[in-house]
């Protein structure tokens, strides 16, 4: 099959998925690589897992009703890393490594000799992915081992496959030039007859269709990408041995882009019509000869769909394309597997949600409407109406109090008075030293604080038993700081699972997900939770903590709590509303918990915002707009307190790029960051435009357990105090402590408070 004749007449699909977890509903994945790592099952017990799992997935997705399944979506870490290893371009320093998998995952982790590669966020969402690196020296050859295996394991089970592989501009716009190389898209020349090659060999396995993965093209492209798009896909697209193409775009609108591709003589185009429009399509005559992969069902939120709205929708482009398939706008590695997995649920908000198993249902209830009429699926039409009514008029979703109360908020309500006099008050109220030593806020999660979780899950110990446990926690790392002699104290998060869960267990409006598993890199997997109503806050969520803590020492203890923007980055969140106003909802409850922080006498508040530059909008045109609700959403949290109380920001970055001048209008008394670079070049950053508040670049790196000197931490703080004045530098880690030994911890931060000392005396 597929030869050059063939191709033109492929059959068209009509209903699938652009892609799908692989983690496994009991997140077997993940325990098999972790045990693999460990050493308590040989590779051969993790090979067979991850083979029973591609089999389910894909049984699972054929019995529901697709008629084309995505394969090769499986992958052992990363799909970015996958398409590393096929293009044979990983860096040379893990060439020593004989095993291809034990290769392939020192990539993905480093080992003892050699560091990973880096790892970054994937487009706007919150799964990451490894950036390949690229210099003069990396050649490209092809290892197409990985694809050919699954395809060959499903065409074996009668599956209609549809191999899944990232298309050559999105790998290298993702790619990071290393050695002072040029720009990577100057290699795609190089790849482009790779893929020609890889495509044969697909189409000799059996495939009729491939799927190119191209979420770069809903990014803002320069001219040399798109003549790159053009250049890649007629070559792609030409007439040789090959499978059918459908070059695959999500999490946006494919702007100037659509037409390149359409004029390339691609069989297909996916388009993402959940976080796009699509109403560029019309407009595009080339499409007419093309079948068009309609996203009408959100791959990457919780929500049920609106199937009335979704139909008109897929009505809309039938005019436009050749045909119309149905399918996810993204692949659903983005939500958990299925609602079946959760109690908990109360009927209406089980109603309005859809997981990965009810988004394949939602596709094939929508292909069916669109070939065989809305009759032949009048139930579940029926179904989807009446869940989403109640979605209108449960009055968790529309708090009237808490609107009446945003809207009589004023401009005064995300100001704070003037900075200076801020820092004037803080400086008589706290007496603290010049460099005043600090950290980040978690201390190490200690296997007693995990064993004391667990023994509260198993109903070992009661609520009242926990608590106590946590409390000597806080009392120990209390006591370990005041032994340290540092400043500024925190009480160590014990008590919290995670920094937005939390909070949003806490608060009313989110619904906290017993197994709503979603990968966030390699075996990391979270919960997010699901922002659904209005949020509220019933009670305090802190201050019994902070205040215990504050009841054991004289020193300042910090208050800790997560930003707003941080909260909405890694949640679900509701598709209602604007994103803006559901920030403005959670920036009152924490302005609430900042009140009564203060009230129970706490001088120091942290609102941490470390997802502040990950919820950046991909497209420059929207960028603005986002920093001015985000910042906005973080004023309005820390304003409502006096000017004597501090407040402290928490980032984890140095490169602030197209947001360093929202970092200055977040107006924090004092911001720490990660300093990885150098703390003078971040200071400078920040001095270029005209920071002038308090500032504590990270002088140690917490992400590795080595145990930075002395000199070292004297030689970064001296450093940084070329940039900026003693009375505006603090001294603290990049990052919080909790993946660290309690060992590490107290000899890193022991030099952290000599070095500190060392450099006042030096000043005096
Ligand atoms: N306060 C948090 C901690 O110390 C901050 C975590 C973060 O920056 N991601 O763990
Ligand atoms: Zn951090």
């Amino acid at each position: 099959m597929g030869n050059a004749e063939k191709t033109g007449t492929t059959p068209d699909f009509t209903t699938t998925v652009t892609g799908s977890a692989r983690v496994g509903r009991g997140r077997e994945l993940k325990k098999a690589t972790e045990a693999y790592w460990a050493g308590t099952i040989d590779q051969q017990s993790l090979l067979d897992t991850a083979a029973t799992l591609r089999r389910e997935n894909w049984s699972g997705l054929l019995r529901a009703g697709l008629d084309s399944v995505p394969v090769n979506t499986f992958s052992f870490y990363d799909q970015v890393l996958d398409t590393a290893v096929l293009l044979g371009c990983l860096p040379p320093r893990f060439d020593g490594i004989a095993d291809d998998l034990d290769r392939y995952f020192a990539a993905a982790r480093g080992s003892d000799t050699v560091p990973p590669l880096e790892m970054t966020k994937w487009f706007d969402t919150n799964y990451h992915y490894l950036v390949p690196e690229i210099s003069d020296t990396t050649t490209f050859s092809l290892h197409p081992e990985k694809v050919l295996g699954e395809i060959a394991e499903a065409v074996a089970l009668g599956m209609p496959v549809r191999p899944v592989v990232i298309g050559p501009i999105t790998f290298l716009r993702l790619a990071k030039a290393v050695d002072g190389a040029g720009d990577p898209i100057g290699r795609v020349d190089e790849l482009i007859g790779l893929y020609v090659d890889l495509l044969t060999k697909l189409a000799q396995a059996g495939a009729a269709w491939v799927q190119l993965d191209e979420p770069t093209l809903v990014t803002d492209l320069d001219e040399e990408a798109l003549r790159a798009v053009t250049r890649a896909y007629k070559a792609l697209a030409a007439d040789y041995e090959r499978p059918a193409i459908v070059v695959s775009s999500y999490f946006g609108d494919l702007g100037p882009a659509l037409p390149v591709l359409a004029a390339t003589p691609i069989e297909a185009i996916g388009i993402d019509l959940v976080y796009g429009d699509g109403d560029a399509v019309a407009g595009v005559p080339e499409l007419a000869s093309k079948l068009l992969v309609a996203g009408v069902v959100d791959g990457r939120n919780i929500w049920r769909a609106d199937l009335d709205a979704a139909l008109a929708k897929l009505g809309t482009l039938l005019g436009s394309a050749r045909a119309v398939a149905v399918s996810t706008s993204c692949s659903t590695l983005h939500v958990p597997y299925s609602l079946g997995a959760e109690s908990g649920l109360d009927d209406n908000l089980r109603g309005w949600l859809a997981f990965a198993d009810e988004k394949v249902d939602e596709v094939v209830t929508l292909s069916r409407a669109l070939r065989h009429g809305r009759d032949t699926v009048s139930a579940e039409f029926a179904a989807a109406r009446a869940a989403l009514a109640t979605r209108a008029t449960d009055p968790r979703l529309h708090n009237d109090e808490l609107r009446a109360r945003l809207a009589a908020l004023g401009d005064d309500a995300a100001t704070r008075g003037d900075a200076e006099a801020r820092r004037a008050a803080q400086r008589e109220r706290l007496g603290l030293p010049v460099l005043p030593t600090t950290t980040i806020g978690s201390y190490p999660q200690t296997v007693e604080i995990r064993r004391a979780r667990a023994e509260l899950r198993s109903g070992k110990i009661n609520n009242a038993g926990y608590r106590q446990r946590m409390r000597d926690e806080i009392a120990a790392v209390i006591k370990l700081q005041e032994e340290l002699d540092i400043d500024v104290l925190v009480h160590g998060e014990p008590e919290r699972n995670d920094m937005v869960q939390y909070f949003a267990e806490q608060l009313d409006g989110f619904f906290a997900t017993q197994n709503g598993w979603v990968q966030s890199y390699g075996t990391r997997c979270v919960r997010p939770p699901i922002l659904f109503g209005d949020v509220t806050r019933p009670h305090p969520m802190t201050v019994e903590w902070i205040s215990y803590a504050q009841s054991l020492t004289n020193r300042p203890v910090k208050g800790m709590l997560t930003g707003p923007v941080t909260i909405l980055a890694w949640s679900f969140v509701r598709d209602d509303q604007p994103l803006a106003d559901s920030a403005d909802q959670v920036a009152l409850a924490i302005r609430d918990e900042t009140v009564d922080l203060e009230a129970a006498g706490t001088m120091i508040i942290q609102v941490d915002e470390p997802a502040l530059r990950e919820l950046l909008p991909l497209r420059d045109a929207d960028k603005a707009a986002y920093l001015e609700w985000a910042v906005h959403a973080f004023r309005l949290s820390t304003s409502g307190i006096a000017d004597s109380t501090q407040i402290h920001t928490h980032l984890c970055y140095s490169e602030f790029g197209e947001v360093i001048n929202a970092i200055a209008d977040l107006n924090a008394d004092v911001t720490s960051i990660e300093a990885a670079r150098s703390a003078m070049e971040v200071l400078d950053d920040l001095n270029g435009i005209g920071f002038s508040n308090e500032v504590g670049p990270g002088v140690y790196d917490i992400h590795s357990p080595r145990v930075p000197s002395i000199d070292e931490i004297a030689t970064s703080l001296r450093q940084a105090h070329k940039a900026v004045p003693a009375q505006r530098l603090w001294v603290n880690p990049d990052c919080g402590l909790k993946t660290r030994k309690t060992d590490e911890v107290t000899a890193a931060l022991g030099n952290l408070v000599a070095a500190a000392k060392q450099v006042r005396d030096e000043l005096a």
